[in-house]
């Protein structure tokens, strides 16, 4: 479990016991340096790293940032809120030391992901994994419920030598198909040594729809945790690949045409041991919780999308009949629907039970990705929302009054239509906070100003390489 106490200027208490120890045995296992991993606002991994002589100063006083890259857009120009923005100020980055993680793809290197605090010891309310941390705590504090999450990771593979940014497949063969898990044979050999070292539990990786795409599915864990993971199995991808000559994107579309990279979620809320998705007298075995959790994330998700879908790119990979769920729809196993109700195998319903969340993508800030879908249902279970009715089939073949009586609406189809949905969500913007909804706002309205003008293609091409 994650810890979800904030870091304090001094140290946690329990951070300064271990990390003498934990340092040594880091330099016994040849590690030089440690990568201190955040993700920005715009959903840009972003690093600050450190020998690792200093991780005992890093857990006890913090290592310095600016607070500026709030407002970075992708390509790092910089916006500005009421008060993000601006040259001044300075954050203390602390480690998370629960997970430290030795690089097996990195040799040399160890990961962490960070906590940002002010330099007076406050919460930075900027801090997207402070942002969740208080989420899942809160959630527990007054509803007594836990989460179990995952997030799904999509993305191409491409050869590094091609020329001026373009993407070059680098292997052949069908959607799924045995030849391209032949032609990557050896990188994804590397890939699960590196995951098993790493202590990731790996439950499957395949080769996907799109040209040069494979997916992983890793364990699920508390929220937080599996946000972290969710940036390290991509850093681990990433190095890996590397490696072998290869060059991956996460990028919601590699090409303006056909399937994207989904980064779909997976979330379960449990309650003394008990998965609410399971077991109960609702719909497949949902209790009444589950159902309003489910009406929640569903009420909420056209807002939800400048959240979960942020890139002017995610609007290429948002299109219907392409298992991205972009219809406001639920249904058992229905990959059309933007949620998807997963129950499981007979024998295992009570443990795999869960929801999966499709629209959304890989440029989504895992941490605020996460927040804000547990706040969304939070507000069904307090409202006791009831659930529509559930759709089977692809939503994009309804007659308008079959969708109607069902809910089923189309999502936002650009970024600017999901801000004017995300500008009215109360709730969205109560859980956020103001200065982490103004930055989530500012950042996308720069994003669309980015591209303004630009077709699809160099839409595409402009967020390649970014995520
Ligand atoms: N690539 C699809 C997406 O963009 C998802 C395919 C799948 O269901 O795994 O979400
Ligand atoms: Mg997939």
């Amino acid at each position: 479990m994650t810890t979800l106490a904030d870091p304090v200027p001094g140290g946690r208490p329990g951070d300064l016991r271990r990390v003498a120890e934990l340092t040594a045995n880091l330099a016994a296992r040849g590690v030089r340096g440690i990568v201190l991993a955040y993700v920005d606002t715009a959903g840009v991994s972003r690093v600050k790293t450190i020998p690792t002589a200093r991780l005992e100063s890093a857990v006890t006083w913090g290592i310095g940032m600016s607070p500026v890259f709030d407002t970075f857009l992708a390509h790092d120009s910089i916006v500005t809120t009421d008060v993000l923005g601006s040259p001044d100020g300075d954050l203390r980055l602390y480690p998370d030391l629960d997970q430290l993680t030795v690089l097996a793809g990195q040799p040399g290197w160890a990961w962490a992901p960070v906590d940002r605090i002010t330099q007076e010891g406050a919460r930075h309310p900027g801090c997207s994994r402070t942002f969740l941390r208080r989420i899942v705590a809160d959630a527990a504090a007054r509803h007594g419920l836990a989460f179990k999450a995952a997030v799904e990771v999509e993305w191409a593979v491409g050869l590094a030598s091609a020329p001026d940014g373009e993407f070059v497949p680098a292997v052949t063969g069908p959607a799924y198909g045995a030849v391209r898990q032949v032609e990557l044979s050896d990188c994804t050999a590397d890939l699960l040594a590196a995951f098993a070292a790493q202590g990731v539990e790996v439950d499957q990786i395949h080769p996907e729809y799109a040209a040069g795409q494979f997916e992983i599915s890793v364990g699920t864990l508390d929220p937080v945790a599996a946000a972290d993971r969710s940036v390290l199995v991509r850093q681990t991808i990433r190095a890996v690949a590397a490696r072998h000559g290869l060059r991956v994107s996460f990028a919601p579309a590699v090409l303006a045409e056909g399937v994207g990279n989904g980064g779909h979620l997976h979330l379960s809320c449990w309650r003394g041991g008990a998965n609410l998705h399971a077991g109960g007298e609702g719909r497949y075995g949902m209790t009444a919780e589950a159902e309003s959790f489910l009406a929640g994330v569903l009420a909420h998700l056209p807002a939800l999308t400048a959240v979960t879908a942020p890139s002017p790119a995610s609007y290429l990979r948002l299109k219907p009949s392409q298992w991205a769920g972009v219809f406001t729809a639920w249904g058992r196993e229905t990959r059309e629907a933007a949620l998807r109700v997963v129950t499981g195998t007979a024998g295992r319903q009570d443990q795999d039970a869960n929801l999966e969340v499709k629209p959304v993508d890989l440029a989504a800030n895992p941490y605020l990705a996460l927040g804000c879908v547990i706040a969304a249902g939070l507000d069904g279970i307090t409202a006791g929302r009831p659930l529509s009715g559930e759709i089977t089939g692809d939503p994009a073949r309804y007659e308008p009054d079959e969708a109607a009586a069902l809910g089923v609406r189309r999502l936002p189809e650009s970024l600017p239509q999901a801000v004017e949905e995300f500008r009215a969500d109360q709730v969205l913007w109560d859980a956020l906070g103001p200065v982490l909804a103004d930055a989530v706002t500012a950042v996308r309205l720069g994003e669309t100003a980015v591209v303004e003008g630009l077709d699809d293609a160099r839409v595409a091409a402009a967020y390649r390489w970014t995520y």
